[in-house]
């Protein structure tokens, strides 16, 4: 997969880009992720990259033009690299509400454009004419799209296969299966008097897989029953569900 963020903040980027799974994806080539300053899409002298807003009003605005030809330069440098247009997503207060499950629906595209907005946002034209989708990561304000950027690069990048080693799985992850996960324990068995639960310990991979189940009901249905609605759900976990 690959990544292309346009951002005016490209140093934000480095740290997380050079941390854990992102650098594992990198350095195993399961991912390339580029991130691109805008700015250098700019012909003036000052390297203009916003304006004031036309009818008045406090902030500036992102001008459309530096944001087009960046578009533009991505997609002719990959030209021919995929058979599907490539999504291009502008990071929004005002978008779709990001999602494991639209994680997952990215997740199983070959290449994403992700657009960093800042300031009061961008020139309408660039959300109705270049972005092909708006992705919000949650009902408040940033005052850049860069973390959430980083939210959503995050999350799809972990679900490309190959990237979580054996060792980690994204299958019984949150969300991932429609409940909450099960509570996890590790060594000691016993920490300040409070021990781990005897079934862990029983070796009894049938017991522990069905008392796994239980506990990711029963944490769904105490802390997001509204998750209950739509998971897919057995007969035998409605039942479950009924005596609670
Ligand atoms: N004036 C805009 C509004 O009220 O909708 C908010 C602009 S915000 C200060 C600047 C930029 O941060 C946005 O263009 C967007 O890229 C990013 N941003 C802010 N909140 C976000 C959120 N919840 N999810 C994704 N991006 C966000």
């Amino acid at each position: 997969m690959r990544i292309d963020i346009l951002t005016l903040f490209p140093e934000m980027f480095a740290c997380v880009l050079n941390t854990a799974i992102f650098k594992r994806a990198t350095e195993r080539e399961n991912v390339r992720i580029n991130v691109h300053n805008f700015r250098e899409y700019t012909h003036d002298r000052h390297h203009t990259v916003d304006d004031y807003p036309y009818g008045g009003g406090a902030g500036m605005v992102l001008k459309p033009e530096p944001l087009f030809e960046a578009v533009d330069a991505i997609k002719t440098e990959t030209q021919g690299e995929g058979v599907q247009p490539v999504p291009v997503i502008l990071l929004s207060p005002q978008g779709r509400l990001f999602s494991q499950q639209v994680a997952a629906e990215l997740a199983r595209q070959s290449h994403l454009i992700l657009i960093c907005g800042h300031y009061e946002g961008v020139d309408e034209r660039v959300v109705e004419h270049l972005a092909t989708d708006e992705i919000s990561i949650g009902d408040y304000v940033l005052s850049g799209g860069e973390l959430a950027a980083m939210v959503v690069a995050d999350a799809v990048v972990r679900l490309v296969p190959g990237v979580l080693g054996s060792d980690v799985s994204a299958i019984d992850d949150s969300y991932a299966t429609g409940l909450l996960e099960y509570p996890q324990y590790t060594r000691p068995p016993e920490y300040q008097g409070w021990s781990v639960p005897e079934v862990l310990l029983s070796g009894n991979h049938a017991i522990i897989a069905r008392w796994r189940r239980e506990q990711a009901l029963f944490r769904t249905l105490k802390r997001r029953p509204d998750l209950l609605d739509r998971a897919n759900l057995s007969e035998q976990d409605k039942r479950l569900l009924s005596k609670k």
